[in-house]
């Protein structure tokens, strides 16, 4: 008797947050650590750098046994327009690829389509000096792994898409490149993006999309019980100005499409694009527990994706 009274408040306090997903961090760390090593030459879009680390990729996605279809999207981008809006006409032209990986558990392949993102594309060589972007963005491009590796042991309510996007630091353009031109566009019905999620003095991250979708915030939270790391909401509203993340980063290009969100990212810090963003000065258990977070989070949001589809403001 005594012990049914001390197990029931157990139980419901369990009840209460996300089981953990299985995912193996040192696997995660160690994708995380070879894309973001000076022979990858910070993986700038078009270069042999970032051709060595599709290579890679391409490796790691084919020892996953989770993806029922692996496929690759090729297309031209040009750097960034200019402040006026323009790409100068003699700006070079470079080749882009876009990696994709589909877990089909839905028979219905018109049904809903879960789109998980990382930019894997980085700022290249500048001055002699490689910017390896190992926080930007090699954190998320191997989170998305520790994420398809707990989809093994669980499977997916929905179909859920990864795409490891090229040419981010050119203007968003593999997002772009997939939401006008590829064939699952139609079908997504939400976005959860990683960019720059394993660097923060203070151990916090940002969980950007709740003023768009409100709902995502018991959600976040829920994942985020019994892990330790402090998740912040914001950086998603209008007059944030420059500091609304909303059109940032590729979950942008989603957004504009009507696709709600959710973006994991941490606050810029003084690596923030420069060469110092390299292996050696992640913070490895903050990492780990960002980690925890994002996978138990893509869960979450896998048992919940047609609820939060319907409260989303855009
Ligand atoms: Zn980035």
């Amino acid at each position: 008797m005594k012990n049914t009274t001390l197990l029931l408040p157990l139980m419901l306090a369990a009840c209460s947050q996300a089981p953990s997903q299985s995912f193996d961090a040192d696997n995660t760390i160690r994708i995380m650590k070879t894309l973001s090593a000076d022979d990858m030459k910070g993986r700038r879009t078009g270069s042999e750098g970032n051709a060595k680390a599709q290579a890679f990729l391409k490796s790691e996605i084919a020892k996953l046994d989770v993806f029922d279809m692996t496929y690759e999207t090729k297309f031209k981008t040009q750097p960034r327009p200019n402040r006026d809006g323009v790409i100068p006409p003699d700006s070079p032209v470079y080749d882009a690829v876009n990696l994709h990986g589909l877990i089909d558990t839905d028979d219905n392949d018109e049904g809903p389509l879960f789109v998980i993102t990382a930019h894997y594309d980085h700022l290249g060589e500048r001055d002699g000096e490689i910017y390896n972007g190992a926080d930007d963005n090699a954190s998320g491009s191997a989170a998305l792994f520790a994420i398809a590796q707990s989809f093994v042991s669980v499977t997916s309510n929905h179909d859920v898409l990864f795409i490891w996007l090229d040419a981010e630091e050119m203007g968003l353009q593999g997002a772009r490149h997939y939401v006008q031109a590829a064939d699952f566009g139609s079908r997504a019905v939400f976005n959860l993006n990683l960019d720059m999620v394993s660097q923060n003095k203070t151990g916090e991250i940002y969980a950007s999309g709740s003023y768009h979708t409100p709902a995502l915030k018991p959600l976040v939270s829920k994942a985020a019980k019994g892990v330790d790391i402090k998740v912040s909401f914001g950086h998603d509203r209008p007059e944030d100005g420059p500091n609304d993340w909303t059109l940032q980063s590729d979950h942008g290009i989603f957004h504009s499409a009507g696709i709600p969100f959710l973006y994991f990212g941490v606050e810029d810090h003084p690596h923030y694009h420069r060469p110092t963003d390299e292996f050696s000065t992640i913070p490895i258990p903050f990492y780990e527990n960002s980690l925890k977070l994002i996978v138990n989070t893509a869960h979450v949001l896998d048992e919940n994706l047609e609820s939060l589809a319907q409260s989303t403001r855009l």
